[in-house]
């Protein structure tokens, strides 16, 4: 906080959930900031809709602030990231704010430019996300569809992340797991992506091997392991946040929504499944100038080569099956559900929806850049295998 102590700070508003916004925390960050009127907005709830945005907004209208901070899960940062969009331009439209792109440098829809009016600082209490380095901002749209819809753009980036471990000492167990296999999925997203590259694949490789290797220490309640979890999330942030995601995403988005499961959990639940499939050579080929031929197979074959799951001259589609077991190792030492149905979505419920939640995650932004360009009726094949399990 020294570099933005030296600038002279009126107003500062507090973005969080109400489990900081009780316990003080809130409260306690604000009285760093000498001199400044502090206004906590503490009612963010996880997968902020854009009526949440709207009602932080007017308050943002009325105190004016100089600075943002956010803290919270990615739910409060993700929220602060859009009030902090509407503040400095509130004519913008969300229609086109949701509008999907091909390639984010050259979109149809220009995003604005912030930190004119106030810089935003995230503060992440989650090690999960990583939203406190990157370009998206989650927002459901409720009264139009309840859509979930991954916003991107690197003029949504926080000016300032604090990564401090101490947030993360008061997480429940589930939490941390959830979270947790978040980053796994952020990562291993990153790594096969259609943009992935040499900048991101050491990031990607590095978050990977640290959840392998944390995970279920952290979920254990090993202080180590919680700081190394909350770097692994910040890592792997930096990767997607360049990589972008993929279909696992996508779907993830549309079943969180609609079905009312923790983003981290409706991610792992799916993984194994997306990873199979993404792992058979596909027939309609996904398309990005550098992504000359599908390799995503050997991708997932380096990864468990990489983790130590299997010898270097395992097979690849052995290695990619070492992969999927260890995940759901990793799911059921961290007392994940391994289906859809066993996080009490009935199956009447699940099959009436369907056909819409697989059109939506085809039109998801994360789509593009998954290494197989699917179809709406392979989506559907998907949901249906995660929602039975194996
Ligand atoms: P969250 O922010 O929704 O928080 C989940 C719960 O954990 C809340 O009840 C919160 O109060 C509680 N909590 C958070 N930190 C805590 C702590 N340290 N101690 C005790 N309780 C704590 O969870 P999340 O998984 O961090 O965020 C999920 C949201 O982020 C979803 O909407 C998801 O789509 C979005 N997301 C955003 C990005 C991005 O890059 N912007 C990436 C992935 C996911």
């Amino acid at each position: 906080l020294d570099a933005l102590q030296e600038e002279t700070v009126h107003s500062v508003l507090i973005v969080s959930d109400p489990f900081f916004a009780k316990n003080g925390e809130a409260a306690r960050i604000g009285a760093l900031i000498p001199g400044a009127s502090v206004t906590i907005f503490g009612e963010v709830t996880p997968d902020p809709t854009l009526e949440l945005v709207t009602q932080g907004l007017a308050l943002l209208q009325q105190c004016r602030p100089e600075l943002l901070i956010a803290l919270g899960g990615g739910s409060a940062i993700d929220a602060a990231k859009g009030m902090w969009l509407f503040y400095e331009h509130p004519d913008t439209s969300f229609d086109g704010l949701r509008q999907r792109f091909l390639d984010i440098r050259k979109r149809a829809f220009k995003f604005p430019k912030l930190g004119q009016k106030a810089k935003l600082v995230a503060i992440p209490t989650t090690s999960g996300t990583g939203s406190e380095v990157t370009s998206f901002s989650v927002i459901t749209d409720k009264q139009n569809g309840n859509i979930k819809y991954p916003l991107a753009d690197y003029r949504l980036t926080p000016d300032v992340a604090i990564i401090d471990p101490q947030f993360t000492r008061s997480m429940p167990k589930s939490i941390v797991a959830d979270t947790g296999l978040d980053v796994l999925t952020h990562a291993i997203e990153a790594y096969v992506s259609v943009m992935a590259s040499d900048y991101t694949d050491g990031l990607a490789l590095h978050a990977i091997e640290m959840v392998f290797t944390y995970l279920e220490k952290s979920y254990n309640g090993d202080p180590l392991a919680r700081e190394k979890m909350h770097n692994a999330s910040c890592i792997a942030g930096m990767a997607f946040t360049n990589a972008f995601l993929g279909l696992n995403h996508s779907m993830a988005h549309k079943l969180g929504a609609e079905c009312h499961i923790p983003h981290g959990r409706a991610n792992a639940i799916l993984l194994p499944y997306v990873i199979k499939y993404n792992a058979t050579k596909p027939t309609k080929f996904a398309s990005f100038p550098k992504y000359k031929e599908y390799v995503a197979d050997e991708r997932y074959a380096k990864i468990a080569r990489r983790v130590g799951l299997c010898s270097a001259d395992t097979p690849i589609s052995e290695a990619v099956d070492c992969l999927v077991k260890a995940i759901r190792e990793l799911m059921t030492v961290t007392e994940r559900p391994l289906c859809i149905k066993d996080c009490g979505v009935s199956e009447a419920e699940f099959m009436s929806k369907v056909d819409e939640l697989s059109y939506k995650a085809f039109e998801d932004q994360c789509t593009t850049a998954n290494p197989v360009y699917p179809l709406v009726s392979e989506i559907k094949e998907l949901y249906r295998e995660a929602y039975y399990g194996e």
